[in-house]
């Protein structure tokens, strides 16, 4: 038998997917890099949390404790919510596989908006759903439309709030609504990865929504706000019941020792952890000003990135921006994602930006 005809055979939704493509930093001619394409926060380790994972290097010889037990209680008492409605995972993005895997039969859809967070469509069609994406509208999740598209074989769907790529929010009373019009048997997965960067008031906190509330799930992630991209640990509120169930699609040991250590010793650092987000905010708001005062136009965003709606012009923006050392998100024919980094990384995407041949 040849090679070929000896290779396994892979799920179509499987083979189709395309391969992930690891980006090169960009790099400026002085070797300057400006790292604004993936949303993590500028600031290094907090102090708590590089000693916690020096202690806890001690017994990486051991299992993590599976059911991450220290790490809901704190989530728990920190946010006023029962332990049993709260289940870790390898990341928000390991959560809602879980998630996924737990509603949805092959064949099932999953439906979302569109642009927002690249790893919906994949983890869909990882499961063997079908995804469902409806377009923003003035780069916004647009609810009403997207509740004409439940079917009866609509098993989850996500709101991200604020929206990755574009950084707009639903408010309160719009997702209210939403959530009511839900049909029976679909899960909301409330996406809330950038909520400790929400300063519009008319925001709600999802946590708040979940009491009487069996079909909404709320994400939340230690990758941005808390620094902890690298360690991968994230989790999901909801209710017991749907908590039980999606703790049983866990991975095990998925969530490792040194990333609930620190996961433990972020949220006992809120303090820090606002301030810097509020280095973030501010940056965010200057950033905005001065973008739009050069008729950039950046989407209002409550999340720590801009979205410039440049549609067509997307690609050789980002790669305009390469060539100053920055690295940006370029979605082809919608627009440029940038993160807000520290004062310096921002002005030198402002430099880019001002360079840009713009005819
Ligand atoms: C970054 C991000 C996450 C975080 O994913 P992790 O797996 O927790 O790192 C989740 N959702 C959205 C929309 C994001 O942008």
């Amino acid at each position: 038998m040849t090679t070929q005809e000896r290779l396994p055979r892979f799920r179509a939704a499987v083979r189709e997917l395309v391969s992930y493509r690891p980006e090169k930093p960009a790099l400026s001619p002085e070797g300057r890099s400006y790292a604004l394409a993936a949303n993590e926060t500028p600031f290094g380790p907090l102090p708590e949390v590089a000693r916690a994972i020096q202690e806890q290097t001690e017994g990486i010889n051991r299992y993590p404790d599976n059911t991450g037990q220290a790490l809901t209680a704190e989530i728990a008492e920190r946010f006023g919510v029962d332990p049993d409605g709260i289940a870790l995972g390898c990341g928000s993005v390991g959560v809602a596989q879980q998630l996924i895997t737990a509603v949805a039969e092959p064949g099932d859809e999953v439906l979302y908006a569109w642009p927002s967070f690249e790893a919906y469509p994949l983890l869909t069609r990882l499961a063997g759903a079908v995804p469902v994406a409806v377009p923003l509208r003035d780069n916004a999740h647009d609810l009403a439309t997207m509740a004409e598209h439940f079917t009866d074989r609509t098993r989850l769907v996500f709101v991200c709030n604020p929206n990755n790529p574009t950084g707009t929010v639903v408010g309160r009373a719009e997702l209210e609504e939403f959530l009511g019009r839900v049909p029976p048997g679909c899960l909301v997965v409330l996406d809330e990865a950038y909520h400790e960067y929400v300063r519009d008031k008319a925001v709600p906190d999802g946590l708040s929504l979940v009491p009487g509330r069996p079909h909404l799930v709320v994400l939340r992630t230690f990758s941005k706000a808390y620094g902890l991209a690298g360690l991968r640990i994230g989790y999901a509120a909801g209710h017991p019941e749907v908590i039980g169930t999606l703790r049983k699609a866990y991975l095990p040991y998925s969530a490792g020792s040194l990333a609930q250590a620190a996961a433990i010793a972020a949220l006992r650092s809120g303090d820090e952890v606002a301030r810097r987000t509020g280095v973030v905010t501010a940056e965010r708001t200057r950033l905005a000003a001065a973008l739009d005062a050069h008729g950039w136009r950046p989407a209002a965003s409550e999340a720590n990135f801009l979205w410039l709606p440049l549609g067509e012009r997307a690609t050789v923006f980002g790669a305009h921006c390469a060539t100053a050392g920055v690295s940006v998100r370029a979605v082809a024919g919608a627009g440029v994602r940038v993160t807000v980094g520290l004062p310096s990384d921002n002005d030198a995407f402002l430099a880019a930006a001002a360079s840009f041949p713009s005819a």
